[in-house]
Protein backbone atom coordinates (compact mmCIF):
# COMPACT_ATOMS: atom_id res chain seq x y z
CA UNK A 1 0.00 0.00 0.00
CA UNK A 2 1.64 3.06 -0.88
CA UNK A 3 0.57 6.43 0.20
CA UNK A 4 0.95 10.11 -1.02
CA UNK A 5 -0.26 13.49 1.65
CA UNK A 6 -1.86 16.32 -0.25
CA UNK A 7 -2.19 19.47 1.73
CA UNK A 8 -4.83 21.95 1.15
CA UNK A 9 -4.05 25.99 2.08
CA UNK A 10 -0.89 27.05 2.79
CA UNK A 11 -1.14 31.04 5.08
CA UNK A 12 1.96 32.86 3.91
CA UNK A 13 4.48 33.36 6.76
CA UNK A 14 2.40 31.87 9.79
CA UNK A 15 2.14 28.95 8.20
CA UNK A 16 5.88 28.37 7.17
CA UNK A 17 6.89 26.25 10.06
CA UNK A 18 3.59 23.65 10.16
CA UNK A 19 4.13 23.48 6.07
CA UNK A 20 7.84 22.33 6.55
CA UNK A 21 7.20 20.14 9.29
CA UNK A 22 3.98 18.70 7.09
CA UNK A 23 6.25 17.52 4.30
CA UNK A 24 8.82 15.99 7.57
CA UNK A 25 6.51 14.08 9.03
CA UNK A 26 4.73 12.72 5.69
CA UNK A 27 8.49 11.63 4.68
CA UNK A 28 9.82 10.26 8.01
CA UNK A 29 6.08 8.28 8.94
CA UNK A 30 5.65 6.39 5.43
CA UNK A 31 4.68 8.43 2.90
CA UNK A 32 6.16 8.56 -0.63
CA UNK A 33 5.26 12.45 -1.90
CA UNK A 34 3.62 15.72 -0.52
CA UNK A 35 1.46 18.32 -2.79
CA UNK A 36 0.85 21.32 -1.77
CA UNK A 37 -0.74 24.42 -2.49
CA UNK A 38 0.84 27.89 -2.34
CA UNK A 39 4.11 26.93 -1.24
CA UNK A 40 7.73 28.06 -3.14
CA UNK A 41 10.84 26.35 -3.46
CA UNK A 42 12.19 26.85 0.34
CA UNK A 43 10.16 23.54 1.67
CA UNK A 44 10.88 21.09 -1.18
CA UNK A 45 14.96 22.41 -0.76
CA UNK A 46 14.49 21.77 2.91
CA UNK A 47 13.22 18.60 2.32
CA UNK A 48 15.57 17.68 -0.21
CA UNK A 49 18.35 18.44 1.87
CA UNK A 50 16.96 16.12 4.91
CA UNK A 51 16.56 13.01 2.50
CA UNK A 52 20.50 13.66 1.13
CA UNK A 53 21.51 13.18 4.52
CA UNK A 54 19.25 10.56 5.95
CA UNK A 55 17.88 8.38 2.71
CA UNK A 56 14.81 7.81 1.09
CA UNK A 57 12.95 8.72 -2.26
CA UNK A 58 10.73 11.19 -0.55
CA UNK A 59 9.60 14.14 -3.12
CA UNK A 60 7.78 17.55 -2.98
CA UNK A 61 4.98 18.75 -5.29
CA UNK A 62 4.03 22.40 -5.41
CA UNK A 63 0.61 21.92 -7.52
CA UNK A 64 -2.04 24.43 -8.15
CA UNK A 65 -5.45 22.25 -8.49
CA UNK A 66 -5.70 20.52 -5.92
CA UNK A 67 -9.03 19.41 -6.79
CA UNK A 68 -7.57 18.56 -10.42
CA UNK A 69 -5.22 16.35 -8.27
CA UNK A 70 -7.93 13.84 -6.59
CA UNK A 71 -9.84 13.79 -9.62
CA UNK A 72 -6.78 12.25 -11.49
CA UNK A 73 -5.86 10.03 -8.97
CA UNK A 74 -8.94 8.60 -8.43
CA UNK A 75 -9.45 8.22 -12.37
CA UNK A 76 -6.22 6.30 -12.47
CA UNK A 77 -7.48 3.86 -9.55
CA UNK A 78 -5.99 5.67 -6.41
CA UNK A 79 -8.24 6.25 -3.42
CA UNK A 80 -9.05 9.39 -1.88
CA UNK A 81 -9.04 9.69 2.31
CA UNK A 82 -9.66 13.51 4.28
CA UNK A 83 -8.70 14.16 7.85
CA UNK A 84 -11.51 16.08 9.43
CA UNK A 85 -12.66 16.19 12.74
CA UNK A 86 -16.19 15.81 11.40
CA UNK A 87 -15.07 12.22 9.93
CA UNK A 88 -15.44 8.78 11.00
CA UNK A 89 -13.25 7.01 13.45
CA UNK A 90 -10.27 5.96 12.04
CA UNK A 91 -10.53 2.81 13.88
CA UNK A 92 -13.93 1.81 12.07
CA UNK A 93 -12.14 1.89 8.48
CA UNK A 94 -8.38 2.07 8.65
CA UNK A 95 -8.51 -1.90 7.99
CA UNK A 96 -10.64 -1.54 4.93
CA UNK A 97 -8.27 1.66 4.15
CA UNK A 98 -5.14 -0.69 4.28
CA UNK A 99 -6.68 -3.24 1.45
CA UNK A 100 -6.50 -0.23 -1.00
CA UNK A 101 -3.25 0.01 -3.39
CA UNK A 102 -2.99 3.78 -3.17
CA UNK A 103 -4.10 6.30 -1.10
CA UNK A 104 -4.21 9.65 -1.03
CA UNK A 105 -4.48 11.68 2.50
CA UNK A 106 -5.83 15.43 2.30
CA UNK A 107 -5.16 17.56 5.06
CA UNK A 108 -6.04 21.24 5.43
CA UNK A 109 -4.00 23.69 6.59
CA UNK A 110 -7.35 25.86 7.64
CA UNK A 111 -11.05 24.65 7.11
CA UNK A 112 -10.91 23.39 3.90
CA UNK A 113 -13.66 23.77 0.71
CA UNK A 114 -16.76 21.66 0.87
CA UNK A 115 -15.49 19.68 -2.45
CA UNK A 116 -12.78 18.00 0.07
CA UNK A 117 -15.61 16.34 2.05
CA UNK A 118 -17.15 15.33 -1.83
CA UNK A 119 -14.22 13.81 -3.55
CA UNK A 120 -12.87 11.77 -0.47
CA UNK A 121 -13.54 8.39 -0.79
CA UNK A 122 -12.94 8.53 2.97
CA UNK A 123 -14.03 11.32 5.47
CA UNK A 124 -11.84 10.29 9.01
CA UNK A 125 -11.51 11.24 12.28
CA UNK A 126 -8.45 11.37 14.46
CA UNK A 127 -10.83 11.86 17.71
CA UNK A 128 -13.70 14.38 16.99
CA UNK A 129 -11.57 17.29 18.84
CA UNK A 130 -10.30 20.12 17.12
CA UNK A 131 -6.62 19.58 16.75
CA UNK A 132 -3.42 19.75 14.06
CA UNK A 133 -3.06 18.32 10.57
CA UNK A 134 0.52 17.16 11.81
CA UNK A 135 -0.87 15.30 14.59
CA UNK A 136 -3.89 13.79 12.47
CA UNK A 137 -1.32 13.06 9.75
CA UNK A 138 1.11 11.30 11.89
CA UNK A 139 -1.48 9.17 13.42
CA UNK A 140 -3.22 7.88 10.64
CA UNK A 141 0.04 7.46 8.96
CA UNK A 142 1.21 4.96 12.16
CA UNK A 143 -2.06 3.64 12.07
CA UNK A 144 -2.05 2.52 8.26
CA UNK A 145 1.37 1.58 7.98
CA UNK A 146 1.05 -0.22 11.95
CA UNK A 147 4.02 1.58 13.19
CA UNK A 148 6.46 -0.01 11.23
CA UNK A 149 7.46 2.63 9.33
CA UNK A 150 9.79 3.86 12.05
CA UNK A 151 12.14 0.87 12.31
CA UNK A 152 12.79 1.10 8.16
CA UNK A 153 16.24 1.51 6.67
CA UNK A 154 16.24 3.89 4.13
CA UNK A 155 17.88 3.41 1.22
CA UNK A 156 20.55 6.23 -0.17
CA UNK A 157 21.22 7.67 3.17
CA UNK A 158 24.39 9.17 3.75
CA UNK A 159 24.09 9.31 8.09
CA UNK A 160 22.95 6.31 10.19
CA UNK A 161 22.04 6.68 13.82
CA UNK A 162 23.10 3.98 16.32
CA UNK A 163 19.95 4.20 18.61
CA UNK A 164 21.57 5.13 21.99
CA UNK A 165 20.26 5.40 25.84
CA UNK A 166 22.47 8.75 26.07
CA UNK A 167 24.29 10.88 23.59
CA UNK A 168 24.08 11.15 20.08
CA UNK A 169 25.80 8.68 18.13
CA UNK A 170 25.80 8.85 14.65
CA UNK A 171 28.18 7.00 11.86
CA UNK A 172 28.63 8.22 7.89
CA UNK A 173 27.47 5.09 5.80
CA UNK A 174 29.84 6.22 2.67
N1 LIG B 1 -12.10 23.70 12.17
C1 LIG B 1 -11.22 23.31 11.11
C2 LIG B 1 -11.93 22.31 10.19
O1 LIG B 1 -12.91 22.69 9.58
O2 LIG B 1 -11.50 21.16 9.99
C3 LIG B 1 -9.93 22.77 11.70
C4 LIG B 1 -8.76 23.09 10.83
S1 LIG B 1 -7.31 22.34 11.49
C5 LIG B 1 -6.39 23.72 12.04
C6 LIG B 1 -6.41 21.91 10.07
C7 LIG B 1 -6.56 20.49 9.63
O3 LIG B 1 -6.24 19.62 10.69
C8 LIG B 1 -7.91 20.03 9.16
O4 LIG B 1 -8.19 20.44 7.84
C9 LIG B 1 -7.77 18.52 9.28
O5 LIG B 1 -7.13 17.97 8.12
C10 LIG B 1 -6.86 18.35 10.48
N2 LIG B 1 -7.57 17.99 11.71
C11 LIG B 1 -7.77 18.75 12.81
N3 LIG B 1 -8.43 18.07 13.74
C12 LIG B 1 -8.65 16.83 13.25
C13 LIG B 1 -9.28 15.65 13.75
N4 LIG B 1 -9.84 15.61 14.98
N5 LIG B 1 -9.31 14.56 12.96
C14 LIG B 1 -8.77 14.57 11.73
N6 LIG B 1 -8.16 15.66 11.21
C15 LIG B 1 -8.09 16.77 11.95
Amino acid sequence: MKISVLRIGHRLVRDDRVTTHSALVSRAFGAERIYMTGIDESVSKTVAGVAKRWGGEFEVQIIQDWKGLARTWKKEGGKVAHLTMYGINIDDAVQKMRMEDRILVMIGAEKVPREAYDIADYNIAVGNQPHSEIAALAIFLDRMFKGKQLKKELAGRRLRIIPAERGKQVRETR
